[in-house]
């Protein structure tokens, strides 16, 4: 019998909000343990939360993104467990009434299917901190409560995820947009973005859900990938085995690649949930929401599709311009900065100076390259000014390196493409009386044989000039000179 797994992923996203969700304690990765905690979010008898505006504001715009329904009414709720990182032994979340449903986002699989992964709910709640032991510590666990009280939404997928390979670019694709909207840093290490994958098999074809398992806190796209590869595994040999897939908390343990039990559904707790009485319900009106949405800018999927009818670029090339919006709006504004083709444009971008900026280990958005200076060093490859090859080679990376523009490193560096006639013949006929084996197969030689000797003499002539010879009117010139003798 064959098999075919159905996943959901529960995605907890932190808001990019300056301070926490219900006090204004500074929401920070990296500050020492601690520091950023007052009695609301150390949970103080008779402290109250306040709710942060900013952080709906973020909440809704992430929804929006996602195509989901804003629910205009929605209720935060009381979740109830004990961990030393929870000190109020519950977490304010929603649970009944989330603030939005009903989204989805599409996936583009590597043979370039498309893919559309529902989003059942999202809901906001607070972080919990973060109990600290293991390597490098003594036998005591300690708590910091720093990211206790941080921001979350929560983001649940319907089932709709069929392969590990898709579970990834779902959580990739969740990444790029939040980044773009600029509500989550997509920061996987500091666990800005952590995954629970919920995971079940089915016989092929099957319509009904099997038992499903689910793998807590996978914190890379890698991880994600292989969890669920080995998950379905399992699954698969217990059911062939004549076993059961037992319904339970699973954790994945990336040295060996496999997961293990945490814990089963006997042991599963009871959250007693019931609505925050310290706080009241949600309400997003028409004007606040028709602003957040107004405040929305043009999404990945929309500027890719841009790129492509506005400015003849491959849908290789735009997916790749669009994975970061600074890069998408760095080459817009180059683009429109350039007379001639826009494809060239993306072409140097990609193909040149993001190697250029990752070897210096800098961002787009600290490139010392302006959108105008990529534009500048085209235009002075069109108008036979330097040679493509001296454009990428040494005018881009001085660019980088210093900042300045290329007609002024052109200038300094005397990068000006040899474009004079004459001067061009003075080094062909240098290069001849250096390569006579060259010249004689030219004259003696076949069809075939004159191309290479042709070849193999521009290929001189470039070396002698540092690249500056104008290779066009070296493709001319020099069988020319040659049949002169
Ligand atoms: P719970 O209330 O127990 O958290 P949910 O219905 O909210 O369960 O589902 C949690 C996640 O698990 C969702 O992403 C959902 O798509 C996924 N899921 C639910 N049932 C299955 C199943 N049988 N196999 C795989 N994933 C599932
Ligand atoms: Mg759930
Ligand atoms: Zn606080």
């Amino acid at each position: 019998m064959e098999f075919e797994a159905v996943i959901g992923l529960e995605v907890h996203a932190q808001l990019l909000t300056k301070t926490k969700i219900f006090c204004s304690c500074k929401n920070e990765f990296g500050a020492p343990p601690n520091t950023n905690v007052c009695p609301v979010c150390l949970g103080m008898p008779g402290s109250l939360p306040v709710l942060n505006k900013r952080a709906v504001e973020y909440a809704v715009k992430a929804a929006l993104a996602l195509n989901c329904k804003i629910n205009r009414y929605s209720v935060f709720a009381r979740k109830h467990y004990f961990y030393p990182d929870l000190p109020k032994a519950y977490q304010i979340t929603q649970y009944e009434l989330p603030f939005a449903e009903n989204g989805w986002v599409e996936i583009e699989k590597s043979d370039g299917t498309k893919k559309r992964i529902r989003i059942k709910r999202i809901h906001m709640e607070e972080d919990a901190g973060k109990t600290i032991h293991g390597e490098g510590f003594d036998e005591n666990s300690y708590v910091d409560l720093n990211r206790a009280g941080t921001p979350l939404i929560e983001i649940v997928s319907e089932p709709d995820i069929s392969t590990p390979e898709e579970a990834r670019l779902y959580m990739q694709k969740l990444r790029d947009i939040l980044v773009w909207i600029g509500v989550n840093d997509g920061n996987l290490e500091e666990g800005s973005l952590r995954c629970d994958a919920n995971v079940s098999i089915r016989p092929k074809g099957s319509k009904e859900l099997g038992t499903r398992t689910e793998i807590k806190n996978v914190n890379s796209f890698r991880f994600i990938q292989k969890a669920l590869e080995y998950e379905i595994e399992r699954q698969i040999k217990v059911v062939k085995s004549g076993g059961k897939v037992v319904q339970e908390t699973r954790l994945f343990d990336s040295q060996k690649g496999i997961t293990k039990t945490m814990r089963t559904k006997e042991e599963a707790e009871d959250y007693r949930y019931f609505p925050e009485p310290d706080l009241p319900p949600l309400i997003i009106d028409d004007e606040w929401l028709e602003s957040i949405r107004e405040s929305l800018p043009e999404l990945p999927d929309q500027v890719k599709e841009r790129f492509i009818s506005d400015y003849g670029v491959t849908s290789y090339d735009a997916s790749i311009l669009v994975r970061e919006k600074e890069l998408a709006e760095f080459f817009e504004r180059a683009a429109k900065a350039y007379k001639g083709e826009a494809k060239r444009v993306a072409n140097i971008i990609i193909s040149d100076l993001l190697g250029v900026l990752n070897e210096a280990k800098l961002d787009i958005s600290d490139s010392p390259v302006t959108p105008e200076g990529i534009a500048g060093l085209l235009t002075l490859v069109d108008n036979g000014t330097i040679s493509i090859r001296v454009a990428k080679e040494e005018v881009l990376p001085e660019m980088v390196r210093s900042g300045k523009s290329p007609e002024v490193i052109v200038k300094e560096k005397g990068l000006v493409q040899i474009s004079d006639e004459s001067a061009l013949r003075e080094v062909i006929k240098k290069v001849m009386a250096g390569n006579e084996k060259a010249v004689k197969q030219y004259r003696e030689g076949n069809e075939k044989q004159k191309q290479k000797a042709v070849k193999f003499l521009i290929g001189q002539v470039m070396k002698e000039t540092k690249g500056k010879a104008n290779p066009r009117l070296l493709n001319e010139l020099i069988p020319k000179v040659l049949e002169e003798g």
